[in-house]
């Protein structure tokens, strides 16, 4: 068990090199990508959302941010625990921040990193379950399923482990929120729960 785990942490690292050295959407973003990687490969809990965001570019620290502090505070744990590389494996569908739309907000994340890293990632790593943060995460592994019945979905799975399905953390996310009273009420203690038997 612990060469297999062994195995893994170095296809995993060779393929952080390979994710490191990307620059395929140099171009499309106008900028120079920063690719980002977080995590074991025994790692529990595979975590995934959209991109990472402009403060992560800067500082290769992921939800070192508002929306961190609200979702250590959905997951019930501390600084220390969230960044345990061999408790949470951090990823998103894009591995780079994509850079800003004519309006201000975050660029859709671009789907070919997904296919092309975090597919390998899934491979690689030994998780146990999945939290899957925000709707473009949640659509590129569920396109057929309604958002918020996601969020309150008991019984999810993804690639035959259990999958949480979360609303983005960040405070411009408000409405879905309020809308949603009854996630903040009812489906927030039973992911603490469930999170609680896989961070021990
Ligand atoms: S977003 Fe993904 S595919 Fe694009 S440059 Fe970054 S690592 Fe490469």
């Amino acid at each position: 068990m612990a060469k297999d785990y062994q195995n893994r942490q170095r296809d995993l690292e060779q393929l952080h090199k390979q994710i490191l050295a990307c620059r395929l959407c140099r171009e499309n973003f106008g900028f120079e990508p920063r690719p980002f990687v977080w995590g074991r490969a025994e790692a529990r809990i595979m975590q995934i959302s959209q991109a990472p965001s402009l403060r992560v570019h800067k500082s290769g620290k992921p939800f070192d941010d508002q929306s961190g502090q609200r979702l250590r505070q959905w997951y019930g744990v501390d600084a220390g625990t969230f960044y345990d590389k061999r408790v949470f494996y951090i990823t998103s569908i894009a591995h780079c921040y994509p850079g800003k739309t004519g309006k201000g907000t975050d660029r859709r994340p671009p789907l070919r990193c997904a296919r092309l890293w975090l597919d390998r990632e899934m491979q690689t790593v030994q998780n146990e379950i999945f939290i899957i943060i925000g709707s473009v995460a949640a659509k590129y592994f569920f396109p057929e399923s309604v958002f918020t019945d996601l969020v309150f979905d008991q019984d999810l799975m993804l690639r035959d482990n259990p999958a949480i399905v979360l609303p983005h953390p960040s405070p411009t996310n408000w409405r879905w929120l309020k809308a949603h009273p009854e996630f903040e009420a009812e489906r927030l203690p039973q992911v603490r729960e469930i999170i609680a038997r896989f961070v021990r």
